[in-house]
């Protein structure tokens, strides 16, 4: 059994790997890893730090456009696990060119190349922002794709090449989209990582408008854990929605962050808000709990002080990244 991963010295990726040569998946015990990442300013060798003496993992540094880099780091592959992409918001107000780049061709170059090897599941990783933006009630997979920012159009754009993928040609192809992933490894631009570095080092934190955009927040083990789901019993072309189950106002998380770094609110700085920014994104988990037998299982309460836990143990780690941080960095 082998398994591409791409994005894998990302966030997300990188934990899945760790999980997977760590042997928290049965149905991956024996399989080898391959990497396969650009390593952007987002990835980072050291994520895999933790299980780069495995023999079982395999990295290869490339860019997922490559069609003949792909070709050949498919050649073998059983499944592949599709995480690689520009995936910051803000970035691609700033500029949307590499997310279109990334993450549709990017995508469909491996799509091609994973029909071309015969492999039998492809995961593709997509996000809740495809749904848009919902006041009330929660979006089960069905519904309509209303992306609104350039990097949530890509992802859906992405996610539709996917399904053509199956649909035209039987490659047997399952999409995921997740709500908001927080946990250790998270690189210092996304909110929790970025109030929690700067509220250790008695820095301002920027909240967004009036703090009342809603986000369900997903432990990353947790979304591992359903990708893996999906990856083993998803039925081809089928989409699952995976979420955490709480809700936060993000106003609400912040005070949660001031309190486990005990720091007051006069540390928050209300910025101008980000153009089209969502109010509230909610995911309808229905399907791949009764399907799949899915449910998150990390407390958030438990889940959030053990990741700022993380990034007060971890300076190391994330103090290097905070150059790179800055927007265009
Ligand atoms: P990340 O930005 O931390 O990591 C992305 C990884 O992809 C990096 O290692 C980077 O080097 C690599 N990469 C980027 N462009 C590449 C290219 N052209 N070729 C090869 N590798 C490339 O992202 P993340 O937060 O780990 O997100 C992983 C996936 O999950 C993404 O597809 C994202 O859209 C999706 N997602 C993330 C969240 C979240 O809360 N973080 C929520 C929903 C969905």
């Amino acid at each position: 059994m082998r398994v591409l991963v791409t994005g894998g010295a990302g966030f997300i990726g990188s934990h899945y790997v760790r999980q997977a040569v760590g042997g928290a998946y049965p149905t991956l015990a024996d399989a080898e890893v391959v990497v396969l990442d650009k390593l952007t300013y987002a990835g980072n060798r050291a994520n895999l730090d933790p299980v780069a003496d495995s023999d079982r993992l395999r990295f290869v540094e490339g860019d997922i456009c490559d069609a003949a880099l792909v070709r050949a780091a498919m050649a073998g592959v059983d499944l592949v696990v599709h995480f690689a992409a520009e995936s910051h918001v803000d970035r691609s107000i700033a500029g949307a060119s590499d997310f279109v780049v990334t993450n549709v061709l990017g995508t469909q170059t491996l799509l091609q190349a994973a029909l071309d090897a015969g492999v039998a599941k492809f995961v593709h990783v997509s996000t809740d922002e495809v749904y848009g933006s919902i006041d009330e009630g929660s979006w089960p997979e069905t519904h309509p794709l209303e992306p609104n920012s350039p990097y949530s159009a890509s992802k859906a754009s992405s996610d539709l090449i996917a399904r053509s993928y199956e649909r035209t040609h039987g490659l047997p192809v399952c999409v995921t989209r997740c709500s908001n992933n927080y946990g250790p490894y998270q690189f210092p631009e996304k909110v929790i990582p970025l109030f929690t570095t700067n509220l250790i080092d008695g820095k301002k934190i920027p909240l967004y408008g009036d703090g009342l955009n809603v986000r369900d927040w997903l432990h990353v083990d947790d979304h591992c854990h359903g990708i893996q789901l999906v990856a083993d019993g998803g039925r081809a072309g089928e989409v699952y929605n995976i979420g955490g189950g709480t809700e936060l106002t993000n106003r609400e998380l912040t005070t949660l962050l001031l309190r486990a770094t005990d720091r007051d609110e006069s540390f928050i700085q209300p910025v101008v808000d980000r153009l089209a920014h969502d109010r509230r994104y909610s995911v309808d988990i229905t399907k791949i709990s009764t399907e799949l037998g899915y449910a998150p299982r990390v407390p958030f309460q438990q889940g959030l002080a053990d990741t700022v836990k993380w990034y007060v143990d971890n300076r190391a780690w994330w103090e290097p990244l905070m150059r790179r941080a800055a927007i265009g960095g």
